[in-house]
């Protein structure tokens, strides 16, 4: 009999496991993928990692999580830097002073307030959809050519149909600041994020192919205690009813050229274009392989907002009333399983940043293995 069994290979279960066996306990690790890091997961083609469940960017402030995860893997020194192409014409995100510049040929930061300024006064009244409250942040043409079209192939709807409070903040930066995230430390684990988690998890035993929900009984009677990491709803049969989430799907394609976009996100923020961006992969490790030479191939990812159905691939949980009260419902149920710790983005129906699964899992298993 094992101490632990985890179920789910993610950042979650894998920080967990590492500090299980640290602790001196036994530990068992199953996943019904059939690899390893759950949505971290990298897989090399052509020499170059992919991010298989979407462009993931590790940023954080803070120190201890740094540390601790800098333990398993080098990060290089990756700045998340996105452009927008609205009908050919490129911009720098998030809005600063190149976007400005671009947009309408101011040069000081007092020209680019004066003419926000000017073009905010539109709204003079409380907006009541997001197409006024976007105009009210940043004016009419910011809105019409870089929150607009993208925002309604996210949320499949008119901006005008939307809400307003979908946006409180659009940062306006009167800098020459493209660095998306305002972390302190930021950067690609090099060699990717599987080996990273590779690395979490030496000298673990792992089974992969393995649905914890199909044999849900032999799999408890494996350990003392079960950390779960799968979709809460799915632990109970749905009992209650589905959760929801918004998804994504891509379309992946590996070209014979050295140089798609140049950079590893592009932003479509016109209405026509089916995607909302694309990555090129590669341009997480700056176009080289783990040697420094250049990678002749590229591979990109056409991502498109899409509804999710059950049986879908889970991504952003919906928070919204319904499906809030619905998780507190299900959670009353999980407290009252003594054996099992719910735990993780789809055990806790919560969006998770790396570093904060990471602090999450932390926190967990220092009360738990203390
Ligand atoms: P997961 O990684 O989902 O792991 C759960 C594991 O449990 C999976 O391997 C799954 O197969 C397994 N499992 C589920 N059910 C069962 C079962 N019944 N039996 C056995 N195994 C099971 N964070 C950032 O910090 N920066 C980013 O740039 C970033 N980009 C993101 C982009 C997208 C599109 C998404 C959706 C998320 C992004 N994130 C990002 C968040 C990041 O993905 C999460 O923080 C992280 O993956 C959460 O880890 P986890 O272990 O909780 O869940």
């Amino acid at each position: 009999m094992y101490d632990y069994l985890v179920v789910g290979s993610g950042l979650y279960g894998a920080v967990f496991a590492h500090e299980a066996k640290k602790a001196g306990k036994s530990v068992i690790v199953i996943d019904k993928r059939s690899n390893i890091a759950g949505n971290v997961y990298t897989e090399k083609v052509e020499g170059i990692n992919v991010h298989k469940y979407g462009a993931h960017i590790f940023h954080t402030n803070n120190t201890e999580v740094w540390n601790y995860i800098t333990q398993f893997a080098t990060f290089n020194r990756f700045t998340n830097s996105p452009v927008a192409n609205y009908k050919g014409e490129l911009y720098s995100m998030p809005f600063n002073m190149y976007t400005f510049n671009k947009m309408w040929g101011v040069v000081t930061p007092e020209e680019a307030a004066a003419k926000i300024e000017e073009q905010k006064k539109e709204i003079n009244h409380e907006p009541t959809n997001l197409e006024e409250q976007a105009i009210s942040l940043v004016g009419r043409d910011i809105y019409e050519k870089l929150v607009k079209g993208y925002t309604e192939k996210q949320w499949g709807r008119d901006c005008k149909e939307l809400p307003a409070f979908i946006i409180n903040r659009l940062p306006v930066r009167l800098s020459f600041d493209n660095n998306y995230f305002n972390a302190l430390y930021q950067g690609i684990p090099v060699g990717g994020y599987t080996k990273m988690v590779e690395n979490l998890l030496e000298g673990i035993e792992v089974r992969l192919n393995c649905d914890y929900i199909d044999k849900k009984k032999e799999y408890n009677a494996l350990a003392e205690k079960v950390v779960y990491t799968g979709a809460i709803d799915a632990f109970f049969d749905y009992s209650l009813g589905n959760l929801e989430y918004r998804s994504v799907r891509f379309e992946n394609e590996l070209l014979d050229k050295p140089n798609f976009q140049g950079n590893v996100a592009v932003n479509y923020t016109d209405r026509e274009t089916p995607w909302t961006r694309i990555l090129e992969h590669k341009w997480f490790e700056f176009g080289k392989d783990e040697n420094g030479n250049d990678l002749p191939k590229t591979y990109i990812s056409r991502e498109y907002s899409s509804e999710w159905k059950p049986g879908d691939e889970p991504y952003y949980p919906v928070n919204d009333k319904k499906n809030c009260e619905l998780y507190k419902k299900y959670r009353e149920l999980a407290d009252k399983e003594g054996k099992i710790i719910f735990g993780g983005r789809l055990g806790e129906y919560r969006y998770y940043d790396m570093d904060a699964v990471i602090a999450s899992a932390l926190d967990m298993s220092e009360k738990e293995l203390e």
